[in-house]
């Protein structure tokens, strides 16, 4: 938790001035099952609209994730309760949060100082196997859309499948055509190694792997490996460090682990690839440091500590992200 100690002056003069963006969390779920507002101050979950003001979140991405009694046949129907939700909590703090729709109003949003709120989905299942629910999602607000989760869906394997060697399916190629046309991001996370592969291949524009680490320092199945983060990297592509514990190692990782999967990335490829990607309110146990969307200034002072210059911290936290942002959406 923050607050038990005091950050220097030095690490919250940089904070402050830095904009930073979580590429993932699953907090329009929280919200739903505990019956909180994210404009109501709580002590429950890790996001709300208090905490990402003392964070100095400017850039969240909210992800509408279907519960597995859902799927497949009232994953359509789940997703739009779950932007109805959305809506419903953005409105209610519409004047610190808007939704994140187009580059241009996003920009004039975080000059009047507002957070942006970035909608997506986390499986694919929810497109019904049409790409004119696809192109009425976007209408609806959707920016991203992780193809799948683990299972298999219409779009490509997932992770969890892996043992299958499958990758995407041709509704799943008619899919990367629509939401390259529609400018929509691409979020590789929780696919199977060969669909990585596959939309690599068939997308014309970056892809983003919103949360998740390094295979090299911890061999989970949801992790990169260095080939695919080169492989993202050389595509111009986002990768969102996830402060997931199993992702990050074994025992009680923290914040330390967190770092250590970030100079990996580092040492490979350079910095512009990194963005950070929380997976908030889609963990039950948090990694140590990294409790709730306030942490981020413990990471500010750690890439200090760890020698990154000014300019990099500035990526890392969130230009990256906001970069990547602007090639894709209109
Ligand atoms: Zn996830």
């Amino acid at each position: 938790m923050m607050g038990h100690r005091t950050l220097s002056r030095e690490v919250m003069e940089l904070h402050n001035q830095l904009l930073i963006a979580d590429g993932h969390c699953d907090t329009i779920l929280e919200l739903i099952k505990t019956k909180r507002r994210l404009a109501s101050p709580s002590i429950k979950g890790h996001v709300d609209l208090e905490r990402l003001k003392k964070g100095n979140v400017r850039i969240q991405f909210f992800a509408a994730f279907i519960e597995t009694i859902y799927k497949p046949y009232n994953s359509l129907g789940r997703v739009l309760e779950l932007i109805d939700r959305f809506f419903q909590e953005v409105d209610l703090c519409r004047e610190h949060i808007s939704p994140g729709l187009t580059i241009r109003k996003i920009k004039k949003d975080l000059d009047m100082g507002k957070i942006i709120a970035v909608l997506g989905i986390e499986g694919g299942e929810a497109l019904n196997g049409s790409t004119a629910v696809l192109r009425m999602l976007y209408r609806l607000g959707v920016r991203f859309i992780g193809l799948t989760w683990n299972q298999r869906n219409q779009l490509a394997d997932g992770v969890g499948e892996r043992f299958t060697g499958g990758g995407l399916t041709s509704f799943g190629i008619e899919v990367i055509k629509e939401m390259n046309e529609l400018g929509m991001i691409i979020d590789l996370a929780h696919i199977s190694e060969q669909g990585f592969w596959d939309v690599l291949k068939r997308s014309n524009a970056p892809v983003m792997v919103s949360h998740t680490n390094c295979y090299k320092l911890c061999n989970h199945p949801r992790n990169l490996t260095d080939k695919q983060i080169k492989a993202l990297a050389m595509h111009d592509g986002i990768m969102g460090l996830s402060f997931v514990p199993e992702f990050l190692g074994s025992g009680n990782p923290g914040l330390e682990e967190f770092m250590n999967h970030l100079d990996h990335v580092a040492g490979l490829v350079g910095t512009e690839v990194i963005a950070i990607g929380s997976d908030f309110d889609g963990i039950d146990k948090t990694a140590r440091q990294l409790t709730d969307c306030r942490c981020y200034p413990l990471i500010t002072e750690k890439l200090m500590d760890r020698g990154y210059t000014k300019r990099e911290i500035q990526g890392i936290m969130g230009e990256n992200m906001l970069r990547f942002m602007k090639k894709i959406l209109k």
